[in-house]
């Protein structure tokens, strides 16, 4: 019988050993730290052993296979251990990829991907697709296949996913942009992070697609670097040789590939900005591409509700506008927050920094912002570059403080962004934490 020993028991790991066990093998899951009591009930209603706050070293180096969750770095000293007894490492997206035959669209991108995963899935759904949601978000795809099978899975892929994935073929793979982001993970290497990303193409023929931003640099000096075997289908803002989807002259929104072509006001779609436009973009292309009807995509673009702590409108209190992008965790993600806002903006900057460089939104930040409002353990960074490049700039060390200090400086017309750049662990539980807590102290003072 096939040893399987999992590492991580979150939403992918307890996927990966319920799926290993629904194929008959020996399965043992392993977790450094706590395991929610959900997942303890899935895994002992499957009857899988598990362990918590260790790794048993002896049980776990008698594996033929370990699946790993995304989350654990492959310094890990454990990984180290499995590494150096030669057990094959792989992820719970390719551990699952073996076991089903549907179409997948794969989605990655250093930022965008959740919203483009999530409208891609949006389409397809209200079209009747027998549709699955998985990877960052959703249902582990592990689990879906043990129990819930699709015909087609819309999967949202992270760098730290894609670095254990092998023989798994994307049949639309879609790559939104790369900037800086994880390094932390990469040695500080930008290019390490890049190969982990470009394995999305791994195993594609010409029978399949890959999506791409055509004005992306990092995106473009790998393709130069690479043999591509997948048919391409790039996209841009403005038509370019070899766009597939781009704006006409007369602002409609084109997409073709070889089955459908669709033209439709861009003033339809339902999600703003520009980054948002390469979001629908790739979305739409992907949906072209597995033959939905073209109504069915018209319609998706145009009622998608958007997504929770992406650009999110909260609330406007004494003529203030308040936003909430608490997903925005590194630097680009912020620029296109920005590039989307009007002036007069208060940006509420801050957190677990890994290793941002903020020259990228200086520009916008001169044009537009009229106060940064510092919120994180420790400012100094933050305080060191923004000095002098704002009219004012505070220090503050808790959200209360945060939304209490913008209050303060805003007037009747200002914005009041959430766009923090940095991860949020330091003050917050998760980026959900800190927009929820955002919300509430924006609500909280609606309400006086
Ligand atoms: P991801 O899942 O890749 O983190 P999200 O869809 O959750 O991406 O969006 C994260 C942040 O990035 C949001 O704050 C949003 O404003 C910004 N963003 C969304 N799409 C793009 C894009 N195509 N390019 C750059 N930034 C984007």
């Amino acid at each position: 019988m096939k040893r399987l020993v999992v590492l991580g028991g979150g939403e992918s790991g307890v996927g990966a050993a319920i799926l290993g066990k629904v194929k008959g093998m020996e399965v043992f899951l392993s977790d450094m730290g706590k395991i929610t009591q959900r997942y303890k009930d899935a895994l002992n209603e499957a009857g899988i052993e598990w362990e918590e706050g260790v790794h048993t070293e002896s049980r776990i180096l008698g594996a033929d296979e370990v699946v790993k969750s995304p989350g654990i770095p492959p310094t890990a000293p454990i990984m180290q251990r499995i590494a150096s007894k030669n057990i094959p490492v792989i992820s719970e997206i390719e551990f699952a990829g073996r076991y089903t035959d549907a179409k997948m669209v794969c989605i990655t991108g250093s930022n965008g991907k959740t919203t483009t995963t999530l409208l891609t899935y949006h389409i397809l759904k209200n079209a009747g697709i027998n549709v699955g949601l998985a990877g960052n978000v959703g249902k582990s795809l592990a689990w879906q296949v043990a129990y819930d099978q699709h015909d087609v899975y819309v999967i949202e892929l992270s760098s730290f996913q894609l670095e254990n994935m092998y023989d798994f073929k994307a049949n639309v793979a879609v790559m939104l942009n790369i900037t800086p982001d994880h390094l932390d993970r990469y040695d500080y290497e930008m290019q390490n992070y890049v190969n982990a990303k470009f394995r999305i193409i791994r195993n594609q023929t010409a029978q399949d697609a890959f999506i791409f931003w055509q004005d992306d640099p990092v995106i473009q000096a790998q393709m130069r670097q690479l043999k591509i075997e997948a048919s391409l289908f790039p996209f841009a803002e403005m038509e370019e040789e070899g766009s597939k989807a781009y704006i006409d002259a007369e602002h409609d929104l084109v997409i073709n590939t070889p089955g459908t072509s669709i033209k439709m006001p861009r003033a339809d779609l339902s999600l703003n900005g520009l980054h948002n436009l390469y979001n629908s973009m790739a979305a739409g292309l992907s949906a072209c591409l597995l033959d939905i009807d073209k109504e069915d995509i018209r319609r998706a673009l145009s009622d998608f509700e958007g997504v929770e702590h992406r650009l999110e409108y909260v609330a406007t209190v004494n003529g203030v506008r308040y936003i909430n992008d608490s997903k925005a965790t590194n630097v680009n993600s912020c620029w296109y927050a920005l590039e989307s806002m009007p002036k007069n903006t208060i940006l509420i900057l801050g957190g677990k920094d890994k290793g941002n460089d903020y020259t990228e939104i200086e520009p916008l930040v001169l044009k537009k912002v009229k106060a940064i409002v510092c919120m994180g353990k420790d400012n100094e960074k933050l305080m060191k570059f923004f000095e002098g490049k704002v009219s004012e700039l505070r220090d503050t060390h808790s959200l209360d403080d945060a939304v209490k200090a913008c209050a303060e400086i805003a007037v009747d017309g200002d914005t009041v962004l959430l766009s923090p750049c940095c991860a949020s662990f330091d003050l917050f539980k998760s980026y959900e934490d800190r927009g929820e807590q955002f919300k509430a102290a924006v609500k909280a003072m609606l309400n006086k």
